[in-house]
């Protein structure tokens, strides 16, 4: 019974189906497609020049020199509030700081569920970081089943996926072996990580040759940095990050060349007890607190952002938010209690409303766009301007609007009770419990 009101809680909480409508008000530069790369046990103090990593011990630790890694716009202070990878994954698509894997699982809950309500088909390749219900969110998924460096298994697993893709995801599930075949030590742990980019950058590009109209979130896990820190040591973990900046430049340049956003980031960091320490930890007793286990990186490349530093302290509940304004996507996560970071060059408006409402926007008394629709978004809008937004229905709003970053309304009559989906839901829910009762009655009888 309690699973029943569950399910009947969440069909009501879940947004309904609804029309987009998107306004350009200016021509801007904004990305077609976006790469999340999410590399496991990355602390950003092991590689962003500004920072300097200790020891438990207070020893100074060696650093990566990693210059393809810190592209674009680049974020200085971001931590994870859970330095654990299944929580911070989930923190990471959720926008939520106290996100775990379950909430993954719920609806409009992550930046997929709004990619989706979007148009754009979701990708990930996959090592780490890939339970259950992130494997839900994904159109069709490549992912190593046992996280295991010795004889990985590797599986697909697939909803929707794009024409040849899943023959594609097939070929590189084939290949892991050639990657591996002999290699030991730091270099097996290398070659596993090139083969989740190389496979990765195989799926952006055959998306842009062979759906190039088709919009898409490509996520990607890289797991062995995070496996060198537990059990190479402090020097062959920065090795490691040395071998990853190398081994990622393809991808960039897939990103960069093709107008894909790429938004570098990691769950987690890691801490080292001494210096020369054979074994890292970021989860545990002694590490969990300390600023290497929860700086990690955000880079973000994209034609829509100004490069350059931003400074601040911000969070890795931050992350989804930016993403999706990066995007021109509103942030509609259900959970979410971080903010967009200020990176986008202009600001969009985006509008939720009843569909009988006719929604308008005004610049200094000149009327710029009239429109009815469900949702909203006026994009392209210059920042440090002021607006007016007006919606017209059986209610009236009117609001002014200076524009510092995105914007978010809601002009949806809140007294306007069930709509129609819901009550649809309530009466087949209704008609589940009774009909369940009666079999059970039917049974006992
Ligand atoms: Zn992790």
């Amino acid at each position: 019974m309690k699973k029943v009101l569950i399910i009947l809680l969440l069909l009501l909480t879940s947004s309904t189906a609804s029309a987009v409508s998107e306004i350009t008000i200016n021509d801007v530069k904004k990305p077609q497609s976006a790469i999340l790369f999410i590399v496991d046990g990355f602390g950003s103090s092991y590689y962003y020049p500004e920072l300097t990593p200790t020891a438990l011990d207070g020893s100074e630790l060696s650093k990566a020199l990693a210059p393809n890694l810190t592209f674009g716009t680049r974020i200085i202070d971001v931590k994870t509030p859970h330095p654990v990878t299944g929580i911070a994954h989930s923190v990471i698509v959720t926008g939520y700081s106290d996100a775990n894997e379950e909430i993954v699982g719920y609806p409009d809950a992550t930046i997929y569920d709004i990619t989706r309500q979007h148009g754009y088909v979701n990708l990930a390749v996959m090592e780490t970081g890939d339970f259950s219900n992130m494997r839900q969110e994904q159109d069709i998924i490549l992912f190593v089943e046992n996280n295991s460096l010795d004889k990985p298994s590797i599986s697909i697993q697939a909803k929707s996926s794009p024409a040849g893709m899943y023959e594609l995801m097939y070929e590189w599930k084939m290949k892991m072996p050639s990657y591996l075949n002999n290699i030991s030590g730091v270099k097996r742990y290398s070659a596993y990580n090139k083969w989740s980019i190389d496979a990765a950058n195989a799926v952006a590009n055959a998306m842009i040759k062979k759906h190039p109209d088709q919009k898409f979130l490509l996520t990607v896990n890289v797991g062995e940095i995070d496996g060198g820190g537990h059990n190479l040591g402090d020097d062959n973990y920065v090795s490691l990050i040395e071998d990853l900046d190398r081994d990622f430049y393809p991808l960039y340049k897939t990103a960069r060349d093709n107008n894909i956003a790429l938004i570098l980031t990691a769950d987690h960091g890691m801490s080292f007890a001494t210096k020369n320490a054979r074994r890292g930890g970021h989860s545990s007793g002694k590490y969990t607190s300390k600023i290497e286990s929860l700086r990690i990186p955000l880079v973000i490349l994209s034609p829509n952002a100004a490069p350059g530093l931003v400074s601040g302290e911000y969070g890795q509940e931050d992350i989804a938010p930016t993403l999706l304004s990066v995007l021109d996507l509103p942030d509609n996560l259900q959970y979410a209690d971080g903010k967009a970071i200020n990176i986008k060059n202009y600001a969009s408006i985006f509008v939720k409303a009843d569909s009988k409402y006719t929604v308008s926007l005004w610049n200094s008394g000149r009327k710029l766009s009239e429109t009815s629709d469900s949702e909203l978004i006026f994009a392209g809008l210059p920042l440090n301007t002021s607006y007016t937004l007006k919606a017209k229905g059986s209610s009236n709003y009117e609001e002014q609007v200076s524009l510092d970053s995105d914007k978010q309304f809601n002009f949806k009559n809140a007294n306007s009770g069930l709509n129609t989906r819901s009550i649809v839901a309530i009466i087949l829910i209704l008609a589940v419990i009774i009909g369940g009762i009666f079999v059970i009655k039917k049974i006992r009888d």
